[in-house]
């Protein structure tokens, strides 16, 4: 059996060899990301995509034509894919649902601590000798608000994390979670969030129902000086109105690990090439925006899981009786 994978990173490799030997499954590696010029190249029956590849109808038209039956995601969220192309050339698709959901959410918490307590200037400016104190000013976590906006398998751990630091823990999500509320979660609907949070994380999968759920009259509605967090999806976020917001202040704090136009950025060195989205520019320009490149889900535990489910995915779909199915 030959996979071709897409986007594929040292690491990848690393952690997909490991459980290689155990299976007997060959991997073609292709450092490009999937989209139509290299899905006219694929000639293997199964492809395994990440977070950024391109899996439109375009793309798919192109790899029915190719002979490709299963995508393989080595991810949870499936937004990148058209699913409805995938049914019509009878492909199917797999995912895994959950890896890790400590690994995101304990990097949700890093961000919310990091861009609160300003610890990433902290080191900076102690390796410049300067001991000064001035302008890392933070706040106390503990008898804040903060705001979950879907509580699956990562908002779950996040929210428990948020108890336990003295939070007051608001969510809003499609179901309330009744484990969730008898631990001291407030489900409340998303306007009263918005109008009550502190602090608000975005935990729910990106959707037509949730693409720029943080918008102008969204922020219009919240505290001055809340603080977002995105572990989750670019596109939950307006970038336009984020920046309008950070500008006037109503924004007190931002801290993402994915971007609406992360695509044509991350996973990659750009440290010596001329970045042409003035977006991502003006928003690294703020002093109180803190950026990571998708990195929330890169724990070694995470990984592991990761290759261990896909080539599960895999080996029970070629068995006729496929686990992990996005319909
Ligand atoms: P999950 O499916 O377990 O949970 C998602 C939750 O969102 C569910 O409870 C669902 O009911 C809720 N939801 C759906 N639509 C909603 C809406 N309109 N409003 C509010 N809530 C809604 O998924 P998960 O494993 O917790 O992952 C959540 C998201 O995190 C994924 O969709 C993915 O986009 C993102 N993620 C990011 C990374 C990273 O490295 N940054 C890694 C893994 C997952």
């Amino acid at each position: 059996m030959t996979i071709s994978f897409f986007s594929t990173q040292p690491y990848d490799k690393r952690f997909f060899e490991a459980a290689e030997a155990s299976v007997g499954i060959n991997f073609v590696w292709n450092v490009h990301p999937l989209n139509q010029q290299t899905a006219a190249a694929t000639t293997s029956e199964i492809i395994c995509i990440f977070v950024n590849d391109v899996c439109d109808k375009a793309v798919i038209d192109i790899l029915a034509k190719q002979g490709v039956k299963l995508i393989a995601l080595r991810c949870a969220g499936f937004n990148n894919v058209d699913l409805e192309a995938a049914a019509h050339h009878h492909i199917s698709i797999v995912r895994v649902p959950a890896y890790s959901p400590y690994a995101v959410a304990e990097h949700t918490l890093a961000l919310l601590l990091t861009v609160n307590r300003k610890t990433h200037k902290a080191y900076n400016r102690v390796r410049e000798q300067n001991f000064s104190l001035d302008g890392l000013l933070g706040f106390d976590l503990h008898g804040k608000t903060i705001g979950v906006i879907g509580t699956g398998n990562i908002g779950q751990v996040f929210c428990n994390m948020m108890l336990g630091m003295g939070c007051h823990v608001l969510a809003f999500d499609l179901v309330a979670n009744k484990k969730m509320e008898q631990a001291g979660v407030e489900y409340t609907h998303l306007i009263d969030l918005f109008e009550r949070s502190d602090i608000i994380s975005l935990h729910c999968p990106l959707n037509e129902a949730t693409q720029h759920i943080i918008n102008a009259q969204s922020l219009g509605m919240m505290k001055d000086g809340v603080v977002i967090i995105n572990s989750s999806r670019g596109a939950l976020i307006e970038t336009k109105d984020a920046i309008k917001s950070l500008k006037s202040g109503k924004i007190g704090a931002l801290a993402i690990d994915v971007y609406e136009q992360e695509s044509s950025l991350f996973f990659r060195d750009l440290s010596s090439s001329i970045i042409a989205d003035d977006t991502i520019q003006r928003l690294m320009s703020f002093p109180n925006v803190l950026v990571t490149a998708h990195q929330a889900f890169f724990t070694h535990e995470a990984m592991t899981q990761i290759a261990s489910i896909t080539l599960n995915n895999i080996i029970a779909w070629k068995a006729g009786h496929p686990a992990n199915l996005v319909k």
